[in-house]
């Protein structure tokens, strides 16, 4: 429809706070940018609470089996590569936007840009100012800060976002990467970096100057940072320090209320050098803690895809007779505080058996990278979810 003839509809003859609140209604609170094929590519979240998520990993069995049939091998194989989504919680929507692109279907936002010129302004207008702006990857955060690259559909640059989420569930080597720079006395990080298994390997680099370029983001106002990374070991293995000390410095002075969201780091590893044992960093920068996911898919030497348990705190989801009636905020904080006076409580839970595969696990991740890459040479083919996105 042409755009004057637009202008007269019904719609634009509303008054400009009756059609915001019409658009408001109908535009997502959130959207997930990525690159694809050099192109920004917008799609809607679907999850917008996904941050807050505190499942152990099992919801993502969701939908499966398909109606009419049992559950097999094919569904072992979609319930381990939703636990490994890049995505992290936000995996139904990158399962939504895989959707779109394969079906090529318009999402109900897109459909709504391409009305009028007139239209697409109003909404991009909203859009910017109410929408969280959510990327997954370090790789899309430095080319939409770094090339001003423009959101076509939506007619504006990632300048002028006021909400940002960025959420990375890294390859782990990518952490002990980090810290070994950090360290610079050791600086063999580039053979670490060289066994990375996915694009991860550029992502150390880059994320310096990720953090470093978030401070010229002259309109935002709200940043939240999701992380974990991808292996079944201890997240208080990172060195959580090293890896957000650059986002700290660049954005404690300025006018951003910043969220970082970790997992809840075991105590016996916990150490105030490497980690942050308060809420508040700065002023405006406060740390939120999770339950860390506790189911994981990997790929085993058979090459097939499986899921294991892995808990970073063995007990706090157990209800064992010693912890009674606890709620689960009770049952951590007893845990955490056994694990502080020594105990292990991988050894109470499995009566002695679970500890040297809990250990194994420590040190053997980097090992079973290894073998999945050996694999995947062997089979000619990719094990992990293809890179659709
Ligand atoms: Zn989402
Ligand atoms: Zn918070």
């Amino acid at each position: 429809m042409a755009d004057n003839k637009q202008t007269q509809s019904i719609l634009f003859r509303a008054p400009f706070d009756v059609r915001r609140m019409i658009f408001s209604y109908s535009c997502p609170s959130a959207v997930h940018v990525h690159i694809k094929n050099d192109k920004v590519v917008i799609s809607e979240c679907v999850s917008p609470d996904a941050i807050h998520d505190q499942s152990d990993g099992s919801d993502r069995k969701a939908d499966l089996p398909p109606p009419g049939r049992r559950w097999d091998r094919e569904d072992d194989y979609l319930y381990a590569q939703r636990l490994m989504s890049t995505w992290g919680p936000h995996w139904r929507c990158e399962e939504a936007a895989r959707r779109q692109q394969r079906d090529l279907k318009p999402s109900t936002l897109l459909s709504m840009l391409d009305v009028c010129k007139l239209m697409r302004d109003e909404i991009a207008d909203l859009m910017v100012r109410d929408a969280v702006f959510n990327v997954t990857d370090v790789y899309t955060s430095l080319k939409l800060l770094t090339d001003r690259a423009s959101m076509m559909a939506l007619n504006c640059t990632f300048e002028d976002i006021r909400k940002l989420d960025i959420t990375l569930r890294l390859p782990e080597i990518i952490f002990r990467a980090i810290e070994q720079d950090e360290d610079k006395a050791s600086k063999n990080y580039e053979s670490l970096i060289a066994l990375a298994p996915t694009t991860g390997s550029t992502e150390v680099g880059p994320w310096h100057e990720v953090c470093g370029r978030l401070a010229q983001l002259p309109k935002l106002t709200k940043m939240r940072l999701w992380l974990d990374h991808d292996q079944r070991g201890y997240w208080a293995r990172v060195d959580e320090r090293a890896f957000l000390t650059p986002l700290i410095t660049s954005l404690e002075h300025k006018d951003v209320d910043v969220a970082l969201h970790l997992p809840f780091a075991n105590p016996r590893w916990e150490d105030p050098e490497r980690h942050f044992e308060q809420d508040k960093v700065a002023p405006r920068i406060h740390v939120d803690r999770r339950k860390r996911q506790r189911k994981f898919g990997y790929v085993t030497v058979l090459g097939r895809l499986e899921v294991h348990d892995y808990l970073d705190f063995p007990c706090m989801d157990e209800t064992t007779p010693v912890f009674g009636d606890m709620d689960a905020d009770q049952r951590l904080a007893m845990e955490r505080r056994l694990w502080k006076d020594g105990e292990n409580m991988q050894l109470w839970r499995n009566g002695g058996m679970h500890i040297s595969t809990c250990m194994k696990s420590f040190v053997d991740s980097s090992v079973r990278e290894q073998n999945w890459v050996g694999r995947e040479k062997e089979l000619g083919c990719t094990l992990k979810w293809p890179a659709v996105l």
